[in-house]
């Protein structure tokens, strides 16, 4: 290819120009992004960045001398794609036709419908910003969801100081990635810490007309809150492909555009790459769509290789993800579907400070390490060894997270 046009300014649309360039093309790369800022850094949006620590330049992505040499169209909406010659349209009236189309729409975070003022999401610099606006002292936060996000947001809510009650249908946070036995190792944390933890119960619906007053529970009980953060899942960023002839996943099995093990859509010269795609895993043996950071970084790199040709080298990793709560680094890898067997190798509940290996047959198929990063590393080489796919080569460009 000569040009090529990412749509999504995000992390892995970065990824994915400076993987262009780190590769050798000369061409051109347009990148399309409906926020009206260059890349920048999601994972301290929910911590440092909420809590006051981290400033907005702190976030950029994009290094002073990675010379991307990319024309940025921001502020500007992608609402169509025709795949066979490859044209983004976008929601100012312009086309733009390439020789290859990557799309890195990202997720967003999913809502409730008819939230009043003081329901918040946070996916985006902008929604951090006016959350952290609200979080003042005194101040009663009710979390709905404990997921990464919103346990997250518990978590440096508390640090500031701020009575927080977490909502979680599950009998346990975070259950759903990382199982039961281990969730409850986790709520162990969120309790040790402060939080009114309600888990096993679904929200009914929220509480105030102009502005929230509270959330109501399915069992009838009220939590009074003057600020709610709805941390309720991610849905792909994919509206703007419907009917566009590229195949999607069914919401139901999580969505987003559908790749081969590289990131290769059902068109030539159309791939996908982070949170909106749904790569191939050959171990899995099926679609998935992973909505981690180091995924979203990583897999560009695989991507750009086999659009411009370049001899397979590197096998892919297993998903990996981390999440900072209470100032426990809880770390994660591998593919673990929920008939594991979970085993503590070292450290205790009491003290968060597990390395739990999952096990299937006998064998390890998953780590989950809370303060334990040298053991984990240790155990994330082993999972990460063969037997592995070859893939095109991957860069390994510099880490800014663990
Ligand atoms: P995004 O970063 O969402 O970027 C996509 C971009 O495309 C966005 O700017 C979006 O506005 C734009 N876009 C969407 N639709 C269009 C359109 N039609 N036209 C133009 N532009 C469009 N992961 C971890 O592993 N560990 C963590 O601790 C962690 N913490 C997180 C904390 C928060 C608060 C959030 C929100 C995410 C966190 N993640 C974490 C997840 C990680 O940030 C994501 O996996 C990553 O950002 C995905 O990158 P992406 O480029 O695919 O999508």
């Amino acid at each position: 290819p000569t040009s090529v046009t990412v749509v999504g300014a995000g992390l892995a649309g970065h990824a994915t120009a400076k993987a262009l360039r780190q590769q050798g093309f000369t061409g051109t790369i347009t990148v399309i992004g409906d926020e009206s800022v260059r890349p920048y850094d999601r994972p301290p949006l929910s911590k440092d960045f909420l809590a006051g620590l981290t400033g907005v330049s702190e976030l950029a992505l994009e290094l002073e001398d990675e010379a991307l040499d990319a024309q940025w169209v921001l502020g500007v909406h992608a609402i169509g794609l025709d795949p066979v010659t490859r044209t983004v349209a976008l929601d100012d009236g312009t086309l733009i036709a390439s020789d290859a189309v990557v799309i890195a729409t990202g997720s967003r975070a999913r809502r409730m419908p008819g939230a009043p003022a003081g329901v918040h999401t946070v996916r985006t610099l902008a929604d951090a910003a006016a959350l952290r606006e609200e979080l003042k002292p005194g101040v009663r936060l009710a979390v709905i969801g404990a997921g990464f996000i919103g346990a997250e947001i518990a978590s440096t809510a508390r640090g500031l100081g701020i009575d927080v009650t977490v909502i979680e249908a599950a009998p346990a946070p975070l259950a759903g990635p990382l199982g039961p036995e281990m969730g409850r190792v986790v709520a162990g944390l969120h309790e040790a810490n402060g939080v009114a933890l309600r888990c096993g119960v679904a929200v009914a619906g929220l509480l105030g007309t102009e502005r929230v007053t509270g959330v109501l529970l399915a069992d009838g009980t009220e939590v009074p809150a003057d600020v709610v953060v709805a941390g309720i899942g991610a849905v792909p960023a994919v509206e703007w492909l419907e009917g566009s002839g590229l195949d999607l996943a069914a919401p139901g099995s999580g969505g987003g555009v559908v790749c081969d093990a590289v990131g290769a859509t059902n068109f030539a010269g159309v791939f996908a790459v982070g949170d909106c795609s749904a790569w191939f895993d050959d171990v899995r043996g099926r679609h998935h769509r992973i909505e981690h950071w180091t995924d979203s970084r990583d897999r560009p790199a695989v991507m750009v290789g086999a659009m411009l040709g370049h001899p397979p080298t590197t096998p892919l990793r297993p998903p990996y993800f981390w999440s900072d709560q209470y100032g426990v680094k809880i770390q994660f890898t591998g593919r673990r579907d929920g008939t594991e067997e979970v085993t503590i190798e070292a450290g205790s509940a009491e003290t968060h400070d597990i390395l739990a290996v999952y096990r299937r047959d006998g064998e390890p198929v998953a780590v989950l390490g809370m303060n334990q990063p040298k053991l984990f590393t240790r155990w994330r080489k082993q999972l990460s060894g063969p037997p592995g796919r070859v893939v095109p080569s991957q860069s390994d460009p510099s880490p800014t997270h663990p």
